[in-house]
């Protein structure tokens, strides 16, 4: 995973930072926490998931139900886990993880999401995968951004939750994509599930139980597709794991 040497400085001199220069808000340069870099303010604003399809997260008026699209034909994935909306000021960290390549970003959304993961395994609420597995980009893309964020962010998720004693593995090569496709942004729903057919390869068995790892989901189709390769392959359950869930393109 390159993030070209400067990257790789701020990423690793954050003891030293911590030391010389308080910590800055990455959404409102104020002083951030100890231990993210976002002020506790900032932390407030963030949206909480709160209804929800039971099934796929899309935001609802009412819990404990599935939404229309999960009503007609139920999705690949057993379940989602989004512990916020996709909405500022999260859009805002993001953007500046996946566009203009701040590591800091990312390391704070993996902590924000490992957070939130090990409240909802010490409350029985979610169950702990085999593996997590990362999103896969196509090769070319990511040779192009640099990075695959899902990976960072799995790798991320993996070491804070060892560090909380619930230590799961990352399989980082398990699924890849074999087929460039268009961005899904902009694409209508049957669009966007054309676009991903065909476009992920398996590499070995999978385990009994995985979670995707992904920072954003949306339509959820990227999800299903990965969802339907794994469980070709025998996994009996696949729990997606994301940062945010957006609401879904009408
Ligand atoms: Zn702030
Ligand atoms: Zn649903």
């Amino acid at each position: 995973m390159s993030w070209g040497f400067g990257q790789w400085i701020q990423s690793k001199s954050r003891s030293v930072r911590l030391a010389w220069f308080p910590p800055a808000c990455l959404l409102c340069r104020q002083p951030a926490q100890q231990h993210l870099d976002i002020c506790t303010g900032c932390q407030t604003d963030l949206t909480a998931m709160d209804a929800c399809c039971q099934r796929c997260a899309e935001p609802l008026a009412q819990s404990h139900s599935l939404c229309g699209r999960c009503q007609q034909q139920l999705p690949l994935f057993d379940s989602v886990f989004a512990p916020y909306l996709y909405a500022q000021p999260l859009t805002q960290l993001v953007t500046a993880f996946k566009f203009k390549r701040q590591p800091s970003a990312g390391q704070a959304m993996g902590l924000l999401l490992a957070e939130a993961v090990a409240i909802a395994v010490e409350s029985g609420e979610l169950s702990l995968p085999d593996c997590l597995v990362p999103v896969p980009l196509h090769p070319w893309r990511q040779i192009k951004r640099g990075f695959n964020q899902s990976a960072l962010l799995a790798d991320d998720v993996a070491k804070h939750l060892r560090q909380m004693e619930m230590t799961v593995p990352v399989a980082g090569s398990m699924l890849q994509r074999i087929r460039r496709t268009r961005p899904q942004p902009g694409l209508s729903l049957v669009e966007r599930r054309r676009n991903l057919k065909g476009a992920f390869s398996l590499k070995g068995n999978p385990p009994r139980h995985v979670a995707l790892i992904d920072d954003v989901m949306t339509s959820g189709n990227t999800a299903n597709e990965c969802a339907r390769i794994l469980k070709q392959a025998g996994c009996e359950v696949v729990q997606v794991w994301v940062a945010a869930r957006a609401e879904r393109p009408k």
